[in-house]
Parts: C-alpha cells; sequence; structure tokens
C-alpha cells in the first residue's frame, strides 16, 4: 500500500478506524451491562440495587465508581417506560452510565419526531405515558434518543456492546449500514411460521477477539458462545432482566414480577 505524503513531505498518519462517538477504548470499566429493559422499571431497580447501586433523588450511582452500560430497548411493552427513560437519562447525565440505541429506542425517538410510525409492539403503551408528560420533556427524551450511538467499543478494544450485536469486520465503522446491523441483528429477509423475521446468527461465525455483549433476541437464559453474550434473558416477557458485570463476567439477575407481555410463540415454546 502507498502511503501518502502530507504537503511538508512527511508521511501522514493513517486516521484512526474508529469513529470518534463511539471510541470508549479509554474507558475500562468496571462495569455493569444491562440488557433489555422494556419499561420494566420495578426489575430494573431491583437489578441495579442488586449491583450495589444507590438512589440518591433519582439517580442511581454505584460507591465504587462502576457505571451502567444499557444495551437499548429501553421501553415499549413494559408497565412502567417513562420511569425507567427519567432513570436511565439521569444515569447518562450524572455519567453513570453509557446507553446504546436499540430497535424500539429509534422508533420511539421516530415517533417523537412526528414521523408515522405504527403504534404497535408496545410503543403505544410509551406514548400514552409520553402524552400524558409535557412537552418539555418529551422533547428532552427526543434529545436523548437522538444522541444514542450504534455502539461502543471500551476497554482498549477489549469489549464491544451493540443491541444487537456486530460482526468483527463491522468493529469502528459508523455508517447507516452498520447502524442497521446494530439495531436489528442480521435477518434472511424471511419471516417464520408466527410473522416475524428469521434472524441470522451472527455469533455462531464471530471470531473477534473483543468480546460482545448484546440483548435484541429475548431467551430463557444468557446465551454464551464465541466471546459473544446475549444477556436479553426476556424480562418484559415474564423471564428475568440480567446483567453482565465486567471484566469479572458474572450473570446477575432479577425475575420478572410477573408477564407484562405475552411473548411471542417462537418464544413461548421456550420459556419455563
Ligand atoms: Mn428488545
Amino acid at each position: 500500500m502507498v502511503q501518502k505524503k502530507d504537503r511538508y513531505g512527511n508521511y501522514k498518519k493513517r486516521a484512526s478506524r474508529i469513529s470518534l462517538r463511539l471510541d470508549k477504548r479509554s474507558e475500562h470499566g468496571p462495569c455493569d451491562i444491562i440488557g433489555d429493559v422494556h419499561g420494566c422499571a420495578d426489575e430494573l431497580f431491583e437489578l441495579l440495587e442488586k449491583l450495589g447501586y444507590v438512589n440518591e433523588k433519582g439517580c442511581y450511582t454505584h460507591p465504587q465508581g462502576r457505571r451502567a452500560v444499557f444495551l437499548g430497548d429501553l421501553c415499549d411493552r413494559g408497565p412502567r417506560n417513562v420511569d425507567v427513560l427519567r432513570a436511565v437519562m439521569a444515569m447518562v447525565e450524572a455519567k453513570a452510565a453509557l446507553c446504546v440505541v436499540g430497535n424500539h429506542d429509534d422508533k420511539l425517538m421516530r415517533w417523537l419526531m412526528g414521523r408515522n410510525v405504527q403504534l404497535t409492539h408496545g410503543l403505544e403503551n410509551t406514548a400514552a405515558e409520553l402524552l400524558r408528560e409535557s412537552g418539555d420533556f418529551r422533547e428532552k427524551v427526543r434529545g436523548f434518543l437522538s444522541g444514542l450511538v450504534s455502539y461502543y467499543i471500551l476497554d482498549d478494544g477489549k469489549l464491544v456492546v451493540a443491541h444487537a450485536g456486530i460482526k468483527e469486520n463491522l468493529q469502528g465503522i459508523d455508517t447507516v449500514w452498520v447502524r442497521k446491523f446494530c439495531l436489528y441483528g442480521e435477518v434472511t429477509g424471511e419471516v417464520d411460521q408466527y410473522g416475524f423475521p428469521i434472524r441470522k446468527d451472527w455469533a455462531n461465525e464471530y471470531r473477534g477477539r473483543a468480546t460482545v455483549v448484546y440483548g435484541h433476541t429475548p431467551g430463557p437464559e444468557p446465551v454464551i458462545k464465541n466471546n459473544t453474550y446475549c444477556i436479553d434473558t426476556a424480562c418484559v416477557f415474564g423471564g428475568k432482566l440480567t446483567a453482565l458485570r465486567y471484566p469479572e463476567l458474572e450473570l446477575v439477575s432479577v425475575p420478572a414480577r410477573r408477564v407484562y407481555s405475552e411473548p411471542p410463540q417462537s418464544l413461548a415454546a421456550i420459556m419455563p
């Protein structure tokens, strides 16, 4: 490869491949990565307390300086969406948490921008709650959601967090296509017998050096394979809310207090 020279004849430094806003390589943790919350505020607060966070005036912080990392899908289907938004927004503002965007957050943002989106898949609950809040609050939520990035690279590149995961060759790239992958994962374009999109499991072929932690695909237990952790344990469907402590790689869960939303049949078939 031919290296380019600048106008003084010096070789140009190759630009860092990692987009700046995704680059948290200097953040070494420790942190607690939390899967899809979907408006399950009771379980979220219980989980944060179990992890040692303390609520001071509506903001959970950790006395040892640990930070929470939310994997997105904060809202929809569950009973207390605004309370979850308030708590996570306060933590992010206080630098007690990071948050990446999920497909439900993206759709909620588009609704708040006045776009024509269908109030389905639980967004109808969130929208109803938000319509009881002030316009200022809705504007604050819109601003918060529009600032969420697709994924973060943390701890010298040893940890990557994304809502639906991310393949190794996409890590560091910040394009609309990569954002789509992080939001929805890889889909085949076909639908299953229940009408849900069939997802390819990128994690099966993952051989990357970075540990990837993600949510999006609910299941009764976390799924660990090839240095990837899926920690969406279907809380809103009556499962549990799970955190992965990093670097300890310990899983911590709290059970759902009830079934808030009927699971899709494919999930119901594997739930205990
Ligand atoms: Mn989800």
